[in-house]
């Protein structure tokens, strides 16, 4: 056996109901992948939407490839068609702009909203005040090829694993109270996608449902 595939086993049994991984294989070949997929991973995340398309076009198409970069409008029609979930929607402008390419590709988007959890400057994502902002504008309600099924976060990098604990556990109580304000006649709403290769564990005591793991997986990345 692999040990892409001891790795995703190893992962799979530390994931408690309910918490689905993401293999994100940025900046892996198209092989890595494959070694994945045989060991039965159908999720798997990119952050740069051409090489997230290629590898679309190359692999099995019961795959479901979420999009969990920073993303520019102008690259939004390209996995318009395909893409199962974007994770990193941090403005009410680009969610109506999936929303338009989502209408053209005749599907729905599904989305996460990110929210700025980090003491870094570096992450992106809403502030909870500009979030709750956009919620309560209702304009959002409006597009109707995007469904938003949740909110994304990333930690600050660090050691110190209480700050990672109360950022998690921050992003919990936020998307509690989005849930029970603004999609309290949701089914959708129901995804907080937090926890990487270094902070799964705190993510999952803080009630993440999807965790997005790299280099535990893959190794290191070759940028
Ligand atoms: C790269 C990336 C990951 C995976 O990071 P690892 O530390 O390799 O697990 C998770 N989430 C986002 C948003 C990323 O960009």
């Amino acid at each position: 056996m692999s040990n892409i595939a001891d790795n995703i086993k190893h992962i799979l049994t530390e994931l408690p109901e309910g918490v689905r991984l993401i293999a994100v294989s940025k900046f892996h070949p198209v092989e890595a992948i494959e070694e994945a997929y045989a060991a039965g991973q159908r999720i798997f995340g990119e952050s740069k939407v051409q090489e997230m398309t290629t590898k679309f076009e190359t692999l099995p198409s019961d795959i479901e490839w979420h999009f969990i970069g920073h993303l520019q409008s102008n690259k939004i029609k390209y996995m318009a068609p395909y893409v199962s979930l974007i994770h990193g929607v941090d403005s009410f402008k680009l969610l109506s702009e999936i929303n338009k390419h989502a209408v053209k590709a005749k599907r729905v988007i599904n989305c996460l909203l990110q929210i700025h959890i980090a003491e870094e400057d570096t992450k992106f994502g809403f502030s909870t005040d500009e979030c709750r902002e956009m919620l309560n504008s209702d304009e959002w309600k409006s597009l109707s090829n995007v469904s938003i099924c949740g909110l994304m976060g990333m930690a600050t990098f660090t050691d110190d694993t209480e700050q990672i604990n109360r950022e998690f556990h921050s992003l919990h109580q936020f998307f509690e109270e989005a849930k029970t304000t603004w999609f309290a006649d949701s089914t959708h709403f129901c995804e907080l996608s937090m926890g990487m290769s270094d902070d799964y564990p705190i993510a999952i005591k803080n009630g993440s449902t999807l965790v997005r793991i790299g280099s535990k997986i893959f190794g290191q990345r070759n940028y």
